[in-house]
């Protein structure tokens, strides 16, 4: 992403000071290259640098100039496609459950971790909510939350009339609440990451562009600008930049833009009517709606554009009058920021895990459910580098084979949110 897109962004205009980094002037050695200055890069390298393993992450821009700095700050410790009983069906009962325990506990391991090491990132575990726009998601919901209870998670159904005063939204049929959720300013939690990586003993290298790797006798060595690193292993964390040695993960996922936007501070008697519990919330419909809000109580709400051209100040537009409309505002709210970031999307909307070569793995896959999943995602990276085999993971591994047609398959997402707006409008008779 170019510094003029992130630095748009409500996150970069108020995270306070960035973490001490440093500048590659000479060729090193390591354990471990991390590529990839986000989220999984950095919880991967915090969890290498306690155990006393010599690491290195390799940002090309900066730290949190991918997705992990311009998210929208939603804790989710669940699948945004993918219901349980569909995880299980796929991947079998004891591989299904595993990777579901780890997926569900993201959320708990997030909030603690800024907990136990002070990250000053607006953090607040006050829950999830999903409301269903209809009765038949509100069945699907029942279903969903009973899977999850079962699986020891503190979730649970909120009816009609509750789900409603905790959200004021227009078409609500009742909620599914996970506690376990919230929502806190990614970028001073990714900063946060950086810190305690870097506190463990990882160095930090920034404006460091990785271009190749390759075998070199026992060891990786790549390349970044006019200095090489040797390592022993290497974790790719690139996400969904698809340039230079990034498309090996790049080329599995989807890329899907997504739009956010934050308003000015709402009036307190307004925030308190549409978020009384200050949650975060997502409804069901296939155009989602999301809404939350910041510290300072401005509104943030995203959205995905059916034709991506010259979609910046439409986007922004579209999505203040539909905070208005969802939410039963007195005005059309002013956008005090608008922004874009991009979203890595797997063709079974689960996480997985490549190997490139010994000892080479990449991690991608979070589906937009990122910050949680992240730290269940850096620590089984963490745990493959160190030795751990690859299959004994509770993140599956998958072969790092293109979408067939990937170029065509960019055009999915566009395609998608236009069928989403047919299906919405007929589950909502027209009204949506
Ligand atoms: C607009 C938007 C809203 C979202 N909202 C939410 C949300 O509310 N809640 C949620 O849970 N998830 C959300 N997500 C998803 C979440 O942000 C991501 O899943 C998560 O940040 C991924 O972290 P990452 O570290 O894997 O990737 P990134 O943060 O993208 O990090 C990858 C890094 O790799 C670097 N890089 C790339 N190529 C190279 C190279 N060759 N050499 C060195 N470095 C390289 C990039 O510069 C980048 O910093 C959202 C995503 C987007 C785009």
């Amino acid at each position: 992403m170019q510094a003029s897109e992130y630095r748009d962004t409500l996150w970069w205009a108020t995270a306070v000071t960035p973490p001490a980094t440093q500048v590659l002037r000479t060729p090193i050695r390591v354990d471990v290259a991390v590529i990839g200055g986000g989220l999984t890069g950095l919880t991967a390298a915090w969890h290498l640098a306690r155990q006393g393993v010599r690491v290195a992450v390799l940002e090309a821009e900066t730290i949190g100039s991918g997705a992990s700095g311009v998210n929208a700050g939603f804790v989710v410790p669940n699948f945004a496609k993918a219901d349980p009983a569909a995880v299980v069906a796929r991947l079998g009962p004891e591989r299904g459950t595993r990777l579901l325990q780890l997926v569900g506990a993201g959320a708990d391991r997030v909030f603690a971790t800024v907990r136990d090491h002070q990250i000053d990132c607006d953090a607040e575990q006050v829950g999830w909510m999903h409301v269903a726009h209809t009765d038949k998601m509100l069945a699907a919901l029942h279903k969903r939350a009973e899977a999850w209870r079962k699986l020891g998670r503190p979730v649970r159904m909120l009816d009609a009339g509750e789900a409603r005063r905790r959200t004021s939204l227009r078409f609500c049929a009742g909620a599914l609440l996970d506690e376990s959720g919230g929502m806190l300013h990614p970028l001073k939690y990714t900063y946060g990451l950086a810190r305690l990586a870097i506190a463990a003993g990882a160095r930090i290298f920034e404006s460091t562009p990785v271009r190749r790797v390759e075998r070199n006798g026992s060891v990786w060595r790549l390349t970044a600008g006019q200095f090489y690193i040797d390592a022993d292993k290497v974790l790719l964390c690139t996400n969904a930049t698809t340039s230079g040695i990034a498309s090996r993960l790049a080329r599995v996922v989807v890329p899907l833009r997504v739009y956010q936007a934050a308003t000015a501070p709402l009036p307190r008697d307004i925030a308190e009517r549409i978020a009384p519990g200050r949650h975060p919330v997502a409804d069901t419909r296939a155009n989602l709606f999301t809404y939350r809000l910041d510290r300072d109580n401005r509104l943030i709400s995203g959205g995905m554009a059916m034709i991506p051209f010259g979609a910046h100040d439409r986007m922004a537009q579209m999505i203040a009058g539909r905070l208005a409309t969802e939410l039963g505002l007195p005005d059309i709210p002013r956008i005090e920021h608008a922004w874009r970031g991009t979203a890595a999307i797997t063709t079974d909307f689960l996480p997985h895990l490549y190997e490139f070569g010994p000892g080479f793995i990449g991690g991608i896959g979070c589906n937009g459910r990122g910050i949680a999943l992240t730290a269940m995602l850096g620590e089984t990276l963490s745990e493959a580098a160190s030795g751990r085999r690859l299959g004994d993971l509770a993140i599956p591994v998958a072969a790092a084979h293109a979408i067939p047609f990937h170029l065509l398959a960019q055009a999915a997402p566009s395609l998608a949110i236009a069928q989403a707006r047919w299906q919405d409008y007929r589950s909502t008779g027209g009204r949506a």
